[in-house]
């Protein structure tokens, strides 16, 4: 029976709750001593109570409805006006928070939806990404009815420019380049995809979820980032992720449109309820207050000079995990641009390594097509650079010393399901895996 626990009758004393909680976690993986990848996005210790303390100082208000909080409305507008101005967004440029990155990608999709059903009259809409797009994408199609067009990438992980010409039809809508996409941390060819999508008066929408709060100072610094914002004449809309490369807390990511008009139909409204006239911007009703004063906070605390600083020391990890994972014999998959990226090999089975690399206590995330681990380097992961690599030197000698654990562990599953003719049997496994995720 999947639920064996039943309301508590008692309550507990909330110290004994508090002590469980701490004692729940210690089974967790260890972020804080960088052996997790993605998922945690830790500056420093001091920034991360900053981050509680301007969370916690909004811990109760509500984001729904400005009127009676008109500073969690100063904020989120002054958020949004941040971004834009970092992402090229000109005067017009508008936007609004979201509680992150597939909210944002949920409300671009939308936007276009409804913008190409006014404009154009298309009641069958469609959009083209890439292979290698987030799932989000997939997810946003899904649930606003739109039909997703995939197209393939090059060797390199790009998104193919002439497959997305040959997928256009009267009823794309929307093109959706990565800037870079998660993966590999390869970036699409924005310009080319956004000239195409001008050329066809569609929307082109770039997916700076991991990269908007990033790319702009790693550019700064120095580095060769391929222009990807509204400088990028075609471009429509832009997500990007406060909660990951922002370092803000959880809950907070915006999507910006060129101008008010696109954003307008972002926007849901009905003035027929009983309860009174309502207006939402998102999908969420209920809106943390926090995250926003906390995307807030942290903009004015770094400033572009505190990103910088942090970036620059961050890239300097980022180079030297890179360097040590080629110098044990792995090659980076595409050209990343940033602090993500996957690496491969064609001397040793990817799945064996991330087996024996969990087994040391590494979190790691396995990607298949090519097969290969993908990093995503943050401050955390610093002080756990010669431990990585001496694991990861250790794991490459024993993979190649034996190709049979390849029949062992979760290598053994990646290779079966990669041998899986029939697809569904896929899809079996991974609505099993939602459900037992709700097994107490
Ligand atoms: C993380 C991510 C998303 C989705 O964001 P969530 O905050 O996890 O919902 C979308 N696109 C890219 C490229 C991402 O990295």
């Amino acid at each position: 029976m999947e639920n064996k626990i039943t309301f508590p009758k008692t309550g507990t004393d909330r110290k004994k709750v508090l002590s469980k909680l701490e004692e729940n976690r210690a089974g967790d993986s260890k972020w804080h001593e960088g052996r997790t990848f993605s998922l945690v996005y830790h500056e420093s210790d001091e920034h991360t109570e900053f981050l509680k303390k301007a969370y916690t100082t909004y811990f109760h208000e509500n984001g729904l409805n400005p009127g009676a909080f008109p500073s969690i409305r100063k904020y989120e507008a002054e958020v949004v006006s941040m971004a834009a101005h970092l992402l090229g967004g000109g005067e017009k440029a508008a936007g609004s928070m979201t509680s992150g990155g597939s909210e944002s990608v949920m409300m671009a999709v939308k936007a276009h939806r409804d913008w190409a059903f006014s404009t154009k009259g298309i009641r069958e809409p469609e959009m083209i990404f890439a292979v290698t797009a987030h799932p989000a994408f997939d997810k946003a199609a899904h649930y606003f009815g739109v039909k997703p067009v995939k197209v393939p990438v090059d060797s390199n992980q790009r998104m193919e420019l002439s497959a997305v010409k040959a997928a256009l039809t009267p009823n794309t809508i929307l093109i959706v380049g990565s800037a870079p996409q998660y993966p590999h941390g390869v970036m699409d060819p924005i310009l080319d995809l956004a000239s195409l999508a001008k050329a066809n008066g569609i929307g082109m929408h770039v997916d700076a979820c991991v990269g908007g709060f990033m790319l702009p100072f790693l550019r700064k610094l120095g580095r060769d980032i391929p222009p990807f914002d509204f400088t990028v004449e075609g471009v429509t809309s832009i997500s990007a992720d406060l909660h990951k490369y922002g370092f803000t807390a959880k809950g907070a990511s915006v999507i910006l449109f060129r101008d008010k008009e696109l954003r307008r139909f972002q926007f849901f409204i009905s003035k027929d309820w009983p309860g009174g006239l309502f207006a939402s911007p998102s999908v969420t009703g209920t809106r943390p207050a926090g995250s926003i004063a906390a995307a807030w906070a942290t903009l004015n605390a770094l400033g572009e000079e505190g990103y910088l600083e942090l970036y620059s020391r961050l890239m300097k990890t980022v180079d030297a995990y890179r360097s040590g994972i080629e110098a044990i014999g792995f090659k980076m998959v595409g050209n990343p641009v940033g602090t993500l990226f996957a690496y491969t090999s064609n001397d040793v089975n990817m799945h064996v390594i991330a087996d024996l690399m969990a087994a040391k206590g590494w979190f790691l995330d396995r990607q298949m097509n090519p097969d290969s681990i993908h990093l995503t380097i943050t401050p955390a992961n610093e002080p756990a650079l010669s431990q990585y690599l001496a694991d990861l030197k250790g794991a490459y000698d024993t993979a190649r010393a034996h190709p049979e654990l390849a029949g062992e562990g979760m290598a053994a599953m990646y290779g079966m399901v990669a041998k899986i003719p029939d697809p569904t049997m896929v899809n079996q496994f991974l609505y099993q895996y939602m459900d037992q995720r709700y097994e107490t």
